[in-house]
């Protein structure tokens, strides 16, 4: 069976740095593993549009931004088809049928669906295609035959839905699609990277982000500003490490060659997280490490994209060759689907009998 890779984010803004350690980080590694036949990238503008209805011009505008993203993050459009996701319209009929697979009980009982809506204030309004999501992103993952996934960890609850889907199409139309294994990062500080406000999650929507392409100067204040151990008042005072975005942060981020290079007094993390623990380490300190290991973490990011900035016209070739071949890809599975189905009325010689 050929290994096929799906992801995807949603043009809802530039793409952040819990993005990055929460997926694209991984990407580009498996892309340059080369142990992947086919790999797609979907800019998720109809996902988008379903709780952004009435900002169409922000998701237009964010398209081009997250494949800037893509292209400064390493993803290598010679390995990876980056395509926008309404130019593949198979992907909507996929959508439709299998919407009649799955309960309107069951998307209530999902706990990301749950979440972003009451993150989103949607509970007496919620809009149809928003509640559908997690069924259209099923279709996203098996047009494509999708058998990897690499997704942050709020993405569980929808790859579960997606195997049900898989499972129920199957049974009763006969073996037809291919189920999907999701990637998780490694490194468990990066399954859900907090806001620099310390809240859950960094996200697009709650405003509490560090992106990818941020200037310098905008990294340092934001990185100056972040909460840490509230009950942290005094240098001298014991500091609490779990739980604590600083340190949060630099588990994602941090490499030895950092510590040794910014903080040559300490041995490892290890020792700075002791440090903290017993007292007698200041915020300040720590917040100022972790600066220079976010720093140099996304320069180099951040001039890539500067140059890609200058070349618009090869990036619209790119979104719109790999659209091409995402929806060739869509179209084989959709026929296949309808076969299934046996809606493929005027391509079954059977059909008059
Ligand atoms: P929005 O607020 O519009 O939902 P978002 O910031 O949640 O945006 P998505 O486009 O929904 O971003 O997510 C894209 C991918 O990035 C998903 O795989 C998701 O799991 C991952 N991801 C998003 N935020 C984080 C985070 N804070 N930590 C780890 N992974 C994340
Ligand atoms: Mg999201």
């Amino acid at each position: 069976m050929k290994k096929i890779i799906l992801t995807g984010d949603r043009p809802t803004g530039r793409l952040h740095v819990g993005h990055y350690v929460g997926s694209l980080q991984e990407r580009v590694k498996l892309q340059n593993s080369g142990d992947y036949d086919e790999i797609y990238i979907m800019i998720a503008d109809a996902q988008a549009l379903t709780d952004n209805a009435e900002h169409p011009e922000k998701v237009r505008q964010n398209i081009m931004n997250v494949a800037l993203d893509y292209l400064a993050c390493g993803i290598d459009p010679a390995k990876s088809n980056i395509f926008i996701q309404s130019m593949v319209p198979e992907l909507t009929e996929l959508t439709f049928y299998y919407m009649n697979l799955v309960t309107v009980s069951r998307v209530q009982r999902n706990p990301t669906v749950k979440a972003e809506i009451q993150q989103r204030n949607f509970e007496a309004s919620i809009p149809v295609g928003f509640f559908c999501y997690p069924i259209s992103q099923a279709a996203d993952i098996t047009a494509f035959r999708a058998t990897t996934v690499p997704v942050g960890e709020d993405q569980l609850p929808m790859l579960e839905q997606c195997k049900e889907i898989v499972h129920k199409f199957n049974s009763v139309y006969g073996e037809t699609l291919t189920e999907p294994d999701i990637i998780l990062p490694s490194n468990k500080a990066c399954l859900r990277l907090p806001g620099i406000d310390g809240k859950a999650k960094m996200s697009k929507s709650l405003g509490n982000c560090i992106y990818l392409s941020d200037e310098a100067e905008d990294i340092k204040k934001k990185v100056m500003s972040m909460f840490t151990d509230p009950n942290h008042l005094r240098v001298e005072d014991p500091g609490q490490v779990e739980g604590n975005p600083v340190f949060i942060y630099l588990d994602a981020f941090c490499k030895q060659e950092y510590v040794d290079e910014f903080l040559p007094d300490y041995a490892n993390l290890e020792e700075l997280k002791e440090h903290y623990k017993r007292g007698g380490l200041g915020d300040v300190k720590v917040k100022k490490f972790l600066n220079n290991v976010m720093q140099a973490e996304l320069a180099p990011i951040r001039e890539r994209r500067k140059s890609w900035e200058k070349r618009l016209p090869d990036v619209y070739d790119i979104l719109k060759e790999g659209s091409k071949v995402a929806e060739a890809k869509a179209a084989e599975t959709l026929r296949d689907v309808k076969n299934s189905m046996k809606i493929n009325y005027f391509e079954d010689p059977d059909f008059l009998k």
